[in-house]
C-alpha cells in the first residue's frame, strides 16, 4: 500500500505544518465577497469553532487583497489567498500577511512576473499551493490527450512545479482536483508517486450536502485509505460550516482526527425501546464542536447493546420507557427517557473536562 503522508516534505502555513507527519489539516473557503470584511471574519469564526483549521479567501481584486491585513488581524487561523493569473494580487496579499497562496505559477505570464511572486512569497516563508483541476488543463495538454485524464494532469503539476523549482522554490503544495471520482483518484496516486510534497485533495464540484458528502467520502476516503494527502477540503454547494463537518467525520474514519467525539448509534430493529433517531442525531449535534477523543454509543435496546458498544468511553442502551448508562461496557445507572438526552450531555462534559485537564 502506498503511504505517502509522512514521508512529505513539511511545509510552513502560519503556525500550522501541512506535510511531514501523519496529520491531515482540515480547511475549508469562505463565501463571503473577501472586501467585506465583517461577514468574511464572521463566517472564518464559525469555520474555527466547526474545527477548521486552515481558511481560504478568494483574492479577485484588489479590494480583497487590501481587506487581508486587517481579515488577519481579527482571526487566529493561518489565512490562504486563491488568486488566478494576476501576480500583482499575489504580491500585495503576501505584503498584507497572507500565510499561503494558491496560484499556478504557468498561468501568471512573463517569467519577471513570476519571479517577483516568488520573491516576495520566499522572502516572508510563504507557501504556494498549485492547483492542478481537471476541468482547466492548458491546452497544450488537453490536444495530446483529448480530454482530460489523470496522466495529462501530473504533466500539468509537473509543469508548475518545474517553474516554481527553477526558481529554487520549495515551499510547494499541490492539489489534483477532478469532479470525477476515478480521475481525481488517479492523479493523486500518481502525484504521491511522483513528488515528495505534500498534497491538498479536494474533489471539486462535488454537489449539494447529500450526493457531495457521498462523493467525497468515495474519493477522499479512498485516497486517505492509501495514505495519500496532507490537507484536505470538501467542497459542497452549502455552508462552509457542513465541509468542516464532513471531513471532520472522514478524518475520524481513518483514526486521522485525534480531538473529536466519535458517535456509535445502532441501525435500530424490531427489538428498540426508545426514541432512538432523535435521541442520536441530538447527540451528535451536540458533540460536533467538542475536541476530545471521545467515543459515544447510543443503541436501541439492553440485548445486545453495552455489548455491541464495548469500546465506547460512554453511552446509552435503551429499555422500557428509560435508558441504561454505561460506560465501557459496564452498566452504570438508569435514566428516564426523559432526561436521557441531558443526562448523557453532562457525562460527555465531564468525561471532556477529564481531557481538558490531562
Ligand atoms: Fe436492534 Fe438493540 Fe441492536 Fe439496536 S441495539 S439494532 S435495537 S438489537
Amino acid at each position: 500500500m502506498l503511504i505517502h503522508r509522512s514521508k512529505t516534505r513539511p511545509v510552513q502555513v502560519g503556525d500550522v505544518t501541512i506535510g511531514g507527519s501523519d496529520s491531515v489539516v482540515l480547511q475549508s473557503m469562505t463565501m463571503t465577497k473577501t472586501a467585506d470584511v465583517k461577514a468574511t471574519v464572521e463566517q472564518i469564526k464559525r469555520l474555527e469553532d466547526a474545527g477548521c483549521q486552515i481558511v481560504r479567501v478568494t483574492v479577485n481584486n484588489m479590494e480583497a487583497a487590501e481587506a487581508i491585513k486587517e481579515i488577519k488581524r481579527q482571526i487566529s487561523i493561518p489565512l490562504v489567498a486563491d488568486i488566478h493569473f494576476d501576480y500583482k494580487l499575489a504580491v500585495k496579499a503576501v505584503e498584507n500577511g497572507i500565510d499561503k497562496v494558491r496560484i499556478n505559477p504557468g498561468n501568471i505570464g512573463k517569467r519577471e512576473k513570476v519571479e517577483e511572486v516568488v520573491k516576495a512569497c520566499k522572502e516572508r516563508g510563504v507557501p504556494i499551493r498549485i492547483g492542478v483541476n481537471a476541468g482547466s488543463l492548458e491546452k497544450h495538454i488537453l490536444d495530446k490527450y483529448g480530454y482530460p485524464t489523470a496522466q495529462g494532469m501530473l504533466e500539468s503539476a509537473e509543469l508548475h512545479v518545474g517553474i516554481l523549482e527553477d526558481l529554487g522554490f520549495e515551499d510547494i503544495i499541490i492539489s489534483m482536483k477532478a469532479s470525477d471520482v476515478p480521475l481525481a483518484i488517479d492523479a493523486y496516486t500518481l502525484a504521491a508517486e511522483r513528488f515528495n510534497y505534500p498534497l491538498h485533495l479536494g474533489i471539486t464540484e462535488a454537489g449539494t450536502i447529500f450526493s457531495g458528502t457521498v462523493k467525497s467520502a468515495a474519493g477522499l476516503g479512498a485516497l486517505l485509505a492509501k495514505g495519500i494527502g496532507s490537507t484536505m477540503r470538501v467542497s459542497l454547494s452549502a455552508d462552509p460550516v457542513e465541509e468542516i463537518k464532513v471531513g471532520r467525520e472522514l478524518l475520524k474514519c481513518y483514526g486521522l482526527a485525534s480531538n473529536a467525539v466519535t458517535l456509535i448509534s445502532c441501525p435500530t430493529c424490531g427489538r428498540i425501546e426508545i426514541d432512538l433517531i432523535s435521541i442520536a442525531n441530538e447527540i451528535e449535534n451536540y458533540v460536533s464542536t467538542i475536541k476530545a477523543p471521545i467515543k459515544v454509543a447510543v443503541l436501541g435496546c439492553a440485548v445486545n447493546g453495552p455489548g455491541e458498544a464495548r469500546e465506547a468511553d460512554i453511552g446509552i442502551a435503551g429499555s422500557r420507557g428509560e435508558g441504561l448508562l454505561f460506560r465501557h461496557g459496564e452498566i452504570v445507572r438508569k435514566i428516564p427517557e426523559a432526561t436521557m438526552v441531558e443526562e448523557l450531555k453532562k457525562e460527555i462534559d465531564a468525561l471532556a473536562k477529564q481531557y481538558e485537564l490531562t
